[in-house]
């Protein structure tokens, strides 16, 4: 609860002021460093806010572009010889009139004004939060749940990425593309496959974790056909380990029962540590680490799901690749109907001709 009043605090404070028209790319809020990951995978979470005469700039671009690209090597490898595994944290927040509310890790500058009058600059590169125009006024309008809950989801993308090298973070390739391709976005009940039900159920649960909030039991329930007919049935085992909102509300569940106040930080270890690819992974390695929580957190599971879930400590990347096969069915088909509509409009273009 310390992060979410920490949070509110300082995120809420500077755009509660702000009074310019907003602009892409000029109008990142501020930046603060937050969590470190030692070489012992230990996680500190801590909140600070940089001081008011600092100021940060997003750089669109940032790899690729060669002066840039040797001072992030520079800032590594300082960061390295002081201890760190990981580069600190830094949730930047940009705000920006985009469509959705998203975070991904890129370059910055930080500006800090010298006594001279000139003005330090330094090159950053971490997670940065942009804001969508929805999510911007939710925030503004002080609706605190809405608001900070958006703020909270993002935050635990960022926490996640920074226990995570890239090529590890999991991530569900076939989802993404076919993302790419449909823009059909995502919801708590969509069943979609563990790797993205993984990286999204962790984020939704720092959001109503850390904005004191329940979520409901439904998320357990899928509705089958449409109106009034419609009838709701219990997900089954394998579609709780694929559904985003059903894994949220297991680890709220887990986190809610198990008497460990510090559990996010440790789980946020033991992402650093094992880099579990799934929930199910997660909460194995979790409980490896920690045994005298074991029985605690099957019985959390099994409550919470009605005794469909379990935690199996040998879910392996065999179970991965067959939880997966659906996915990549389901690109197969989006590719295929993309194909077609091109195909479709290439005739019509010759018709027309
Ligand atoms: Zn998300």
């Amino acid at each position: 609860m310390r992060f979410a009043v920490l949070f509110a605090a300082a995120l809420l404070a500077p755009l509660a002021g702000a009074e310019e028209p907003l602009r892409r790319g000029r109008d990142v809020i501020f930046v603060r460093p937050t969590t470190t990951i030692g070489y012992d995978h230990q996680v500190a979470l801590e909140f600070e806010t940089l001081g008011p005469d600092q100021d940060a700039q997003v750089s669109e671009r940032i790899l690729g572009f060669a002066p840039l690209a040797r001072e992030v090597r520079d800032y590594r490898s300082h960061r390295r010889s002081r201890g760190l595994v990981a580069l600190p944290l830094y949730v930047a927040l940009a705000r920006g009139f985009v469509g959705t509310t998203y975070c991904v890790r890129q370059g910055f500058l930080l500006h800090t004004p010298l006594p001279s009058g000139e003005s330090d600059t330094q090159f950053r590169i971490a997670p940065v939060v942009t804001l969508s125009g929805s999510s911007l006024k939710a925030i503004e309008a002080g609706k605190g749940e809405e608001g900070l809950g958006v703020l909270c989801h993002e935050a635990g993308h960022a926490l996640m990425s920074v226990a995570y090298p890239l090529p590890l973070y999991p991530g569900s390739a076939p989802e993404g593309l076919r993302d790419l391709l449909t823009s059909e976005g995502h919801w708590y009940g969509k069943v979609t496959d563990p790797l993205f039900a993984y990286s999204e159920g962790w984020a939704e649960f720092c959001e109503f974790f850390y904005t004191n909030r329940a979520l409901p039991p439904t998320l357990l329930q899928t509705r089958e056909g449409q109106g009034p007919q419609a009838k709701t049935r219990p997900l089954t085992a394998e579609e709780i380990r694929k559904c985003e909102g059903a894994q949220a509300y297991l680890l709220l569940a887990v986190a809610r029962a198990v008497e460990d106040e510090d559990i996010v930080r440790r789980w946020l270890s033991t992402m650093a540590r094992s880099r579990p690819r799934t929930m199910m992974e997660l909460l194995a390695r979790y409980v490896e680490a920690h045994p005298e929580r074991g029985e605690a957190v099957e019985k959390a599971v099994a409550e919470a799901s009605g005794g469909r879930f379990h935690v199996d400590k040998d879910y392996g990347a065999g179970d991965l690749f067959r939880d997966q096969a659906d996915s990549w069915r389901r690109l197969g088909e989006a590719l295929a109907d993309r194909l077609r509509a091109l195909r479709k409009a290439a005739e019509g273009g010759e018709k027309k001709k």
